[in-house]
């Protein structure tokens, strides 16, 4: 199984400006290659006899004012010419759309390769650039297949490693578990645990909104004096600044749910969830903004690829199961609870319920009875 582990790297000044330089020609060669294929169709309509231009990368580092195309390795390039190729065939197959130029400003800096490529404990190696130092050491095991460089759009730059990785299957366990997602809570367990909500966008949304305000003050101090935004060095170091922010919101939130969906999947052979329809309830504006906080649907995603690898079972139950209504010491169906009840006694057998906690409990119950 093939998978991508994504990290932060940190380059010194000469290799920056080597990942900078290939950056730089991947984006000239794609624009290059766009550009040789329009012209191509549009000649050929107009005289049959054409003979196609097709100069590759190979041709053109040998041209004098193209020369500079050696300094870079050449199979970012060659990647690019494949890339290029399924952007094209994707037009046709899917509403993906005609492949676009890359604009030196907007587009993203990445490049892919596998020259040379090794990796030894916190630093990884590619040719051209040699040894770059990372942040930590790659989380699987198995065979490199190629590496991803990119560049945030707040400076940082990143490896993505992909690696075929070894068999990840493993022993079975007896342990199951049922998972309330809420909004009280991330989650609450079957076992009783109840895990933090952690609203990312709660604590460091105050500083998001802060920093975006003051990057529309400095906007409009540019537009009132007629100046160009490339031009003023506060409106983009302001730019950095909400870039950061935005970096720091997901990179905590993605640290959280991938802690969170490795140590379940590790622990229980059977994880029973609700079937969310995230994107029918986040129509409904006052919830939004904790759905989208919380994550459920990346946490249910991460829960159903893990579970795959490690040979463990996730089982959705249909999200009109009323988990919060039945008594699961006695089955008894209790009736309706206003979202604000958090505590309840079933009339039936006295028994004293946590709302969350009997939600989950049902909710293993209903899922295993589906799978027995
Ligand atoms: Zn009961």
């Amino acid at each position: 199984m093939k998978k991508a582990h994504k990290i932060r790297v940190y380059p010194n000044h000469r290799q920056e400006i080597q990942l900078q330089k290939t950056f730089g020609c991947v984006r000239f060669y794609w624009n290059f290659l766009l550009d040789q294929r329009i012209t191509n169709y549009k000649m050929k309509e107009e005289n049959a006899e054409y003979k196609e231009d097709k100069t590759t990368y190979a041709a053109l580092k040998k041209l004098e004012e193209y020369a500079w195309l050696k300094e870079v390795e050449a199979q970012p390039l060659s990647q690019t010419n494949m890339d290029l190729n399924k952007a094209y065939n994707n037009t046709f197959k899917s509403n993906f759309g005609f492949p676009k130029f890359k604009s030196k400003k907007y587009s993203k800096k990445s490049y892919r390769t596998a020259a040379g490529m090794k990796v030894n404990n916190n630093y990884f190696y590619i040719s051209k650039v040699g040894w770059v130092k990372m942040a930590e050491t790659l989380r699987f095991n198995g065979k490199l297949m190629n590496v991803t460089i990119s560049q945030s759009k707040s400076g940082k730059y990143f490896a993505t490693f992909l690696v075929d990785t070894e068999n990840f299957k493993k022993e079975p366990v007896t342990d199951t578990i049922g998972l309330d997602l809420g909004l009280t809570h991330f989650c609450i367990t079957s076992t009783g645990e109840k895990i933090d909500n952690k609203n990312f966008y709660r604590s460091l949304g105050k500083c998001l909104v802060a920093e975006q305000r003051k990057l529309s003050r400095r906007l409009e101090v540019a537009k009132k004096h007629n100046r160009k935004l490339d031009e003023c060095k506060n409106y983009q170091k302001q730019k950095l600044k909400v870039a950061r922010v935005h970096e720091k919101i997901s990179n905590q939130r993605s640290d959280f749910l991938h802690k969170l969906s490795s140590r379940l999947t590790d622990e229980n052979q059977v994880i029973c969830v609700e079937d969310l329809n995230v994107k029918g309830m986040v129509k409904n504006h006052k919830l939004a903004k904790s759905i989208v906080d919380v994550s459920w649907s990346e946490f249910v995603r991460q829960l159903a690829y893990k579970c795959e690898w490690k040979g463990r079972k996730l089982v959705k139950i249909d999200r009109f199961y009323p988990s919060s209504q039945i008594c699961s010491s006695c089955s008894h169906k209790d009736g309706k609870k206003a979202l604000d009840i958090r505590e309840w006694t079933c009339s039936n057998c006295g028994t004293h319920h946590d709302r969350d906690i009997n939600a989950s409990i049902n909710i293993r119950t209903e899922g295993l009875s589906g799978i027995a």
